[in-house]
């Protein structure tokens, strides 16, 4: 394309709050035959919300919540602020956590009121060989639902488990729709856990999913598909992104994420709305078809 036409598609884009860092962005998105795309802030809110606390034989409500938000304090996740908040909500008073660790993709430990406190996904429970027991399967109900299920144990036995419900964006159905009507393949990639993963891929009518990625593994995930001979456009808003839409043909960040992902993007969607793509895919096409 001309750097005319490249001039006017990006003033184009930015009225229907698409941002293009780069003419090569313009230029690529037409031809994209797959959409891979975060699931976490990115096909959701990103604002998950405490739904349920679930002790263990033995513990309380209460005590469980307190124990988990307390150290979830000491990160950054979003799982970990819909604990704090659901704690405080409840109007209950937290308790300063010593020895924190982050496990990255994972979950959190530390110690919290004299107890060890380990919380996270079955992955990291695993590594601790700490078994679910007889919550197992109201942990899968609770993910055949779509929610997200936190495991907590106390001093290395399982103590309970909480769920986050992070609700789908009012935008993401249509631009699914609308992103199929043109013939491309979706592939929703999370760090969550497969089945939680799958109740909310069915909901949306994705194409193929894959769960329980570790963040530094979604940029191989990409990969994967470009050597199957697509051409890929990578949706993503977190930090643990990056990587993925630097190594996608196209990586298209939310406006409403962080800034490493849109730092690492060709395009940004302003409002985190997905059917931005469409829009930029219709540009895409009209300004390469001006040079043919
Ligand atoms: P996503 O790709 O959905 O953004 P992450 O890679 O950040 O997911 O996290 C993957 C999983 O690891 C989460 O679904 C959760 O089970 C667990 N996890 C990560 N961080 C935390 C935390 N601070 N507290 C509890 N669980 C966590
Ligand atoms: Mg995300």
């Amino acid at each position: 394309a001309t750097p005319m036409s490249i001039m006017v598609a990006t003033g184009k884009g930015a009225g229907l709050g698409v941002l293009f860092k780069n003419a090569e962005a313009i230029e690529t998105l037409r031809k994209v035959t797959t959409l891979v795309v975060d699931k976490t802030g990115t096909l959701t809110l990103g604002q998950p919300k405490l739904t349920g606390v679930i002790p263990a034989a033995g513990i309380d409500e209460k005590t469980l919540l307190i124990l988990a938000a307390s150290l979830e304090r000491g990160s950054e996740h979003p799982l970990a602020a819909a604990l704090v908040e659901g704690a405080l909500a409840r109007g209950l008073t937290l308790s300063a956590a010593q020895d924190f660790a982050s496990h990255t993709g994972k979950g959190v430990s530390g110690r919290v009121e004299g107890v060890e406190v380990l919380l996270g996904n079955s992955t990291l429970f695993g590594e601790f060989s700490i078994e679910p027991g007889a919550l197992a399967a109201r942990a899968e109900e609770l993910r055949a639902e779509g929610q997200t299920v936190m495991q907590v144990a106390i001093d290395g036995r399982m103590a309970g488990l909480l769920a986050v419900s992070d609700p789908i964006k009012d935008t993401t159905p249509a631009a699914i729709r609308q992103l199929h009507g043109e013939g491309i393949k979706i592939v929703m990639l999370t760090g969550d856990n497969r089945a939680t993963a799958e109740a909310v891929g069915r909901k949306l009518g994705i194409d193929e999913i894959v769960a329980e990625v570790l963040p530094d593994e979604k940029a191989a995930a990409v990969k994967k598909f470009q050597e199957a001979g697509e051409i890929v456009a990578m949706a993503g808003d977190g930090i643990n992104d990056a990587p993925a839409l630097a190594q996608a043909e196209v990586g298209i960040a939310m406006g409403t994420g962080t800034d490493v992902a849109m730092e690492s993007a060709g395009v940004t969607l302003v409002k985190g709305d997905l059917t931005g793509i469409v829009r930029a895919r219709r540009l895409s096409r009209a300004t390469m078809a001006n040079i043919r």
